[in-house]
Parts: structure tokens; C-alpha cells; sequence
């Protein structure tokens, strides 16, 4: 069943597609070549595979993830060799890099053939330009990708996105939509979009609430505890720790779940000096936020910062993790069971990892 319910007037439709509306003939016969196996790529190609698609990933010679790959008994081919073998060719390596590994690619795309991502930058912003005869889609699953493969080994789904940006045999969204299907999303519901709406409010939503927004509103207000002379601890259980218990309450029933869980005492607290802390200019700061992602402003920043090997993220990266609240979290965390377990059980990125994702690893 798809649902319509596009009774907005911002000119974006949102219509959801669940398993029924896919029709898996438009992949079961394909071979989709993912490139690049990390956190999405490992998730596509197993979720595939076990679906019954034909997979090969994408990988350079000497590249870590290869054994892992292999380990995961799928079949290994070099990014040149897996997209010319293939109908469906899954960008799956770090954005920063997808647009020299679309050029070392793009002879192998026939016409006829499927670009996919998972992100829109390097289309949205015109780092990859593709062929005019190929399919340009975009399947996001929105979830990490350890999320995307555990749901669907637990017969469960993961919501996610779907978008066309060029349809140039006429079968585009179809396909897209038996994608969806195959690596589990349409079990959770996909929302269609566009390559601009999906690359726009992920930018924004990142830099002014998720990412950036939260964690400058947790190092203000543990500053403003510290420096008033309350203990670094207290300070750090207040602003940061208790933050993930109002944040599940808010992911189970939205904020009136929140409100209705805490004290009186802490919703009129809340309801009455909310809005001034995050107040107008906080207002006006988040459309110049969403300006400067809609006019190509940050993008081009962000190219030009790792063209220069950026300078100023690497500077960015040590002021915060200098910062007193990651010491004395550090210290707080490794003194509660909770804390290792936790640790030991999340997926969360090793260095190694890490550095895999960025691009930066002379051996991939
Ligand atoms: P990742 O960093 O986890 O994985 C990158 C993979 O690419 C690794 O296998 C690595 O070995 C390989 N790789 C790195 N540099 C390479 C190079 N120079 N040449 C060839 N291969 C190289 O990436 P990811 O987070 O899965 O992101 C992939 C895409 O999925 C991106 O477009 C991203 O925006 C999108 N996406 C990610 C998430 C997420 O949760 N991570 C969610 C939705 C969409
Ligand atoms: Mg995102």
C-alpha cells in the first residue's frame, strides 16, 4: 500500500512505500556491484545477497575490507572490474572520494545501467556528473549501517529514502523501489524524495540540532555549571549523560512522551526557559545555517577544506576532544559497569575504522 500524504504546500511530496509496492523482477535478475565496504557497503551487499541478488563488491587491491568481504562470502573484484560486470552500481565508499572513484568507474556504466547512492552531495552539488544515459538513484536507508544489517536479520525493517534523479531507461524508481526492498527498507516504510531534499535537510539537520547544535548546547551548559563552581561531575551527569534518557522518551512519543515522563516541576521549568535559551537569534542562526547548505556555501567549504588536507578540521577535532567534558567523562564512564558494557557491545568506530571512512588510508 502506498501512502499519500502529501497535504503540505512546501512542494515536496512525501509518499510511503512498503514491501507490497515493490516489485522485485525489476533486480532479482541484476548484478549490483557495491563499492566500498563500510557501515552502509557491508549492510547492502549481505542484505542483497541474502535476498538473492546477484552481488560483487567493489574493493581496491590491498584494501583491509577485503577480507572482511570475503569473510562475509561474497565475492571480491577491484571497483573497475565489479561496476562493469554490473546493472546496478552501489556507491558505497566515503562522499569525499566518491567523485574519483566515479571517474576510475565511469567508462564501465553501459547505458541502461544504475549510479546508486546512499547520500545526494556529490550529485546534489555537482561533484559526479553522470552519464545522460544512466539511472541516477538513491536508496538511504536511514540508519547506520550495523542497524541496517541487525534489522534485517531479525526479519525486521529499517526505514529509509528513495530518490531518482535521472531516469533514463524509464524504470528507475522501480528498480529503486526492489532495492529498497531487497536490503530490507520497504519492511519499515520508504519515503520518497529528492536527491535536493534529502542532501539539504541532512546538512542542516546535522550541523544545527544533531550534531553540531547538540553538542555546542551540552559544552555551554556544562561550562556555565563549572564555572558557577559546581563539580565537573555533577555537570557532566546533568548535561550529557541524562541527555540519552530525554532523547529515548522523545524517540518513543515524540516530545509530549518527554513531557508527560518528567516532573511538573521540569516541564514548566523546561516549557518556560526553553525558548529563551534557544532563543530568536539562535532562530536566525539556523537560516543562515539552511542558506548557506541551499546556495552551495558549505559545500564548497567543505571541498575546498579537504583539498588543503584540511587544516582546520583536524584542528576542529583536537579543541574538542581537549575539551574538560570529554576528560572527566572519560574518567566518570570507566568507573560504571554500564559504561564498558556498553562500549564493548556498541559498534562504534575504532580508529582504524575511522580513518577507513575519511579516505585517509594510504592502503585502500
Ligand atoms: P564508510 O566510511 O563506513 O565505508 C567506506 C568504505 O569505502 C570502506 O569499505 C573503505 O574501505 C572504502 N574506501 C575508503 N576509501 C576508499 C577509496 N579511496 N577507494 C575505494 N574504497 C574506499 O562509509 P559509509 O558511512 O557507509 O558511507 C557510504 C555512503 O553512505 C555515503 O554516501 C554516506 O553519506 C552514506 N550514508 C551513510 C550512513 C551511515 O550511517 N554511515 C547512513 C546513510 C547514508
Ligand atoms: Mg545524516
Amino acid at each position: 500500500m502506498t501512502d499519500d500524504t502529501d497535504d503540505t504546500d512546501d512542494g515536496f511530496d512525501t509518499t510511503v512505500h512498503y514491501d507490497e509496492d515493490a516489485d522485485r523482477s525489476y533486480i532479482d535478475d541484476k548484478t549490483v556491484a557495491v563499492l566500498g565496504y563500510g557501515s552502509q557497503g557491508h549492510a547492502h551487499a549481505q542484505n542483497l545477497s541474502e535476498s538473492g541478488v546477484d552481488v560483487v563488491v567493489g574493493l581496491r587491491e590491498g584494501s583491509s575490507s577485503r577480507d572482511a568481504a570475503e569473510a562475509d562470502g561474497l565475492r571480491v573484484a577491484t571497483p573497475v572490474e565489479a561496476a562493469s560486470e554490473a546493472d546496478i552500481v552501489s556507491m558505497l565508499v566515503p562522499d569525499t572520494v566518491q567523485p574519483d572513484v566515479f571517474e576510475a568507474v565511469r567508462e564501465e556504466l553501459d547505458a541502461g545501467d544504475t549510479l546508486q547512492f546512499a547520500h545526494g552531495f556529490n550529485i546534489h552539488y555537482n561533484q559526479i556528473r553522470p552519464p545522460e544515459d544512466v539511472d541516477v538513484t538513491m536508496v538511504a536507508p536511514k540508519s547506520p549501517g550495523h542497524l541496517v544489517r541487525r534489522n534485517y536479520e531479525a526479519d525486521q525493517g529499517t526505514p529509509g529514502l528513495l530518490a531518482v534523479y535521472q531516469d533514463a531507461s524509464g524504470d528507475a524508481r522501480e528498480e529503486g523501489l526492489a532495492y529498497a526492498h531487497a536490503i530490507g527498507c520497504t519492511r519499515a516504510g520508504v519515503i520518497e524524495t529528492t536527491f535536493r531534499e534529502e542532501t539539504e535537510t541532512d546538512l542542516f539537520g546535522e550541523q544545527a540540532v544533531l550534531c553540531g547544535g547538540v553538542t555546542s548546547l551540552v559544552k555551554q551548559g556544562y561550562e556555565t555549571l563549572v564555572e558557577a563552581g559546581y563539580s565537573r561531575e555533577m555537570a557532566y551527569f546533568e548535561v550529557l549523560n541524562e541527555l540519552k534518557l530525554i532523547v529515548d522518551l522523545m524517540y518513543e512519543g515524540g516530545l509530549g512522551g518527554m513531557w508527560d515522563s518528567v516532573s511538573d516541576t521540569a516541564e514548566y521549568g523546561g516549557l518556560v526557559r526553553g525558548d529563551e535559551i534557544v532563543d530568536e537569534h539562535a532562530r536566525e542562526n539556523m537560516e543562515e545555517v539552511l542558506e548557506a547548505v541551499q546556495n552551495g556555501t558549505f559545500a564548497r567549504e567543505w571541498i575546498a577544506e579537504n583539498q588543503a588536507g584540511r587544516p582546520s578540521y583536524t584542528q576542529l577535532r583536537t579543541a574538542e576532544k581537549n575539551h574538560d567534558i570529554e576528560d572527566v567523562g572519560e574518567d566518570l564512564r570507566s568507573l560504571f559497569a554500564w559504561g564498558e558494557d556498553e562500549a564493548s557491545e556498541s559498534e562504534s568506530e575504532s580508529d582504524e575504522e575511522e580513518q577507513e571512512r575519511t579516505g585517509m588510508r594510504a592502503d585502500d
